[in-house]
C-alpha cells in the first residue's frame, strides 16, 4: 500500500478501455527486442485474458503479474 497516487492513473492498454489497470503483462518480441527486454501492457480485470491471449498466440507473453506486485518489485520508482 503506497501513499503515492501514481497507481490510480494507470489505465488498461486495451483499445478504448478506460478502466483502471490491475494486471501487468510482460512481453517480448524476439524479432524486435533483446531476450531480456520486457515491454509491458496494462490490463483491467476484463481484458487480462484477451490481451494475454493476443500476446500468447504470438509467443510474446512472458509473464502476467498483479499490478501492485509488479510495482513492489520495480526498483525504478
Ligand atoms: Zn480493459
Amino acid at each position: 500500500m503506497s501513499a503515492s497516487s501514481a497507481s490510480t492513473d494507470l489505465i488498461c492498454s486495451a483499445k478504448g478501455c478506460r478502466a483502471a489497470a490491475v494486471w501487468v503483462l510482460a512481453w517480448n518480441n524476439p524479432k524486435l527486442h533483446t531476450p531480456e527486454r520486457r515491454k509491458t501492457w496494462l490490463a483491467c480485470e476484463e481484458h487480462r485474458e484477451y490481451l494475454s491471449r493476443f500476446l500468447g498466440v504470438r509467443g510474446f507473453l512472458k509473464d502476467v503479474v498483479a499490478l501492485d506486485a509488479w510495482q513492489a518489485s520495480a526498483p525504478d520508482r
